[in-house]
């Protein structure tokens, strides 16, 4: 059993409450380590600590700022196997995925080192004779981060690194299901001598730690990736002190498969969609809206697919999917999927909880006739189970697809090209991925439309996020005899 401790002002430290929280394995239901809850006064110490050395971190050359990540991410990669441990066993996606998630995170952070050198501010033209006027890019001061479960470690670094790079100093929250992680990151930043305060890792529940760092007067942005329901609670702390917010909230992306659709291609990567971290991602095909002359045929491939993927501990490299996060979320499934049986629709495979008792595990599974009221069509479901819609026409699937509150990812399968430029234009959301799997590029840029978040991540204009925008009028008199 471990026991981490937070990091604040640059040490290690309990909570001076002794109050603690259990982190559990999912794949074995087994407490594996106490974290602790912080106090709203610890919470306010690492605001302080954040504040203290944010002037001096936004001095440094922003290419210094670029070698502490660049360090970080070399000690990501040496701790790449501890790390990926660390992921699978708390959050109970399968160790590849965890691998993949650990480098792509130490990837990431060079990525973001590079736009030490690149980002830029601009002078624009005055009305004015004898003046410029300068449009300079800063820091905002201090930011925070609070983080979901799905893609821990990852998340860390997808707000660090552009808060860092750009001269704010940063308090992160990890979620309480997937802390371990986390604290292992701290200690790397230790060990690299990221300067005191520039980073500040605090623990503890949502209602506390988490209302603390949306809402104090000290904190200029807060970044929240999460559910809905707490962004509203994220914006209503952060309206008391106007903080300016980022918002990645949840998703249910629509995949239009057209009769024209290479069949075998959209059947592999929408059945990935739902395997993949068990569901459990925000940009993935959520709800599939299949033309009607080859419906028979992608449901047929798309049952035999779910029927072959396999379950169990994440890290037996055999299996495909691990457990979902916890009890809740096995039984919030297995209701959904009741509700839409009693409704009259059909469970083509699947439609149980695991017969895997150790953890938290749910059948993949497969949902046909059903319509567009329905809650498997309009609510998210986070988890193995992909539910199937028909559709005559274009104009229908378009509209089908828009009808959400959600607006993050969406994507379309299609080999004509008028098709998939009117979809370009007319599906509403955030990102559209043609003929390929939902997965964002860093270098692209994640953002939701509606109820899915305000402002975005990744590339130059997440970087962009975590900039104020200062104009400054200089006038000067070039007539003067100096
Ligand atoms: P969650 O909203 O339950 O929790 C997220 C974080 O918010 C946790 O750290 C939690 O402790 C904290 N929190 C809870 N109440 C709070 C409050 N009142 N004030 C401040 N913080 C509070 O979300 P989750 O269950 O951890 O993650 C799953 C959700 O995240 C899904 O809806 C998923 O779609 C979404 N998600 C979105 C993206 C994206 O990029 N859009 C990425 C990953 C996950």
């Amino acid at each position: 059993m471990r026991t981490y401790q937070m990091y604040i002002d640059g040490a290690f430290v309990s909570s001076k409450t002794d109050k603690t929280i259990e982190v559990i394995n999912p794949a074995t239901k087994k407490v594996i380590s106490h974290i602790p809850a912080a106090s709203n006064a610890e919470v306010e110490e690492a605001i302080a600590s954040s504040k203290k050395a944010q002037k001096a971190w936004e001095a440094l050359p922003a290419v210094e700022r670029g070698n502490y990540l660049r360090k970080i991410a070399a000690e990501i990669r040496a701790n790449a196997k501890m790390l990926a441990e660390t992921i699978t066993e708390e959050q109970g996606k399968i160790i590849s995925l965890a691998t993949v998630e650990v480098n792509f995170t130490a990837d990431y952070l060079d990525y973001m080192a590079e736009w030490a050198r690149r980002y830029e501010g601009e002078i624009v033209q005055s009305d004015r004779p004898n003046e410029n006027i300068f449009i300079f890019k800063q820091a905002i001061g201090v930011t925070s981060g609070i983080l979901p479960w799905n893609f821990p470690f990852f998340l860390i670094v997808r707000k660090l690194a552009p808060a860092l790079i750009t001269g704010n100093t940063i308090v992160i929250k990890a979620s309480s299901e997937t802390p371990n992680n986390a604290f292992e990151f701290a200690k790397l930043a230790h060990k690299v001598g990221l300067p005191k305060g520039v980073f500040n890792l605090v623990s503890g529940s949502g209602g506390t730690v988490g209302n603390t760092l949306a809402g104090h007067k000290d904190i200029g942005m807060v970044s929240f990736t999460g559910s809905v329901d707490t962004g509203v609670k994220i914006m209503e702390a952060a309206s008391k002190n106007i903080i300016k917010v980022n918002l990645e909230l949840g998703g249910k992306a629509p995949a239009i498969v057209c009769k024209d659709a290479n069949l075998d291609a959209a059947v592999n990567f929408i059945k990935n969609s739902r395997v993949i971290n068990t569901g459990q991602v925000c940009n993935c095909a959520e709800r599939v809206y299949v033309q009607k002359d080859v419906v028979e045929s992608f449901t047929k491939k798309m049952v035999e697919a779910m029927k072959h993927v396999t379950y169990g501990n994440p890290m037996d490299t055999k299996v495909d999917m691990g457990p979902l996060i916890d009890e809740k979320a096995v039984h919030n499934i297995d209701g959904m999927v009741e509700r839409a049986r009693k409704s009259g629709a059909k469970v083509l495979t699947g439609g149980h909880i695991g017969s895997n008792k150790d953890g938290f595990y749910y059948e993949p599974t497969v949902v046909t006739d059903l319509n567009q009221k329905s809650e498997l069509i309009q609510e998210e479901i986070f988890g193995p189970v992909l539910p199937i819609v028909t559709f005559d026409t274009l104009d229908e699937a378009i509209e089908m697809a828009n009808d959400s509150d959600y607006g993050l990812t969406s994507s379309i399968y299609t080999q004509n090209l008028d098709i998939a430029m009117r979809a370009c234009r007319e599906i509403k959301f955030g990102e559209t991925y043609i003929n390929r799997e939902n997965f964002e590029a860093m270098q692209g840029f994640h953002a939701g439309f509606r109820k899915s978040g305000i402002g975005g991540a990744d590339g130059k204009h997440g970087l962009e996020e975590y900039l104020a925008t200062h104009v400054v009028y200089l006038q000067y008199d070039l007539k003067k005899n100096f």
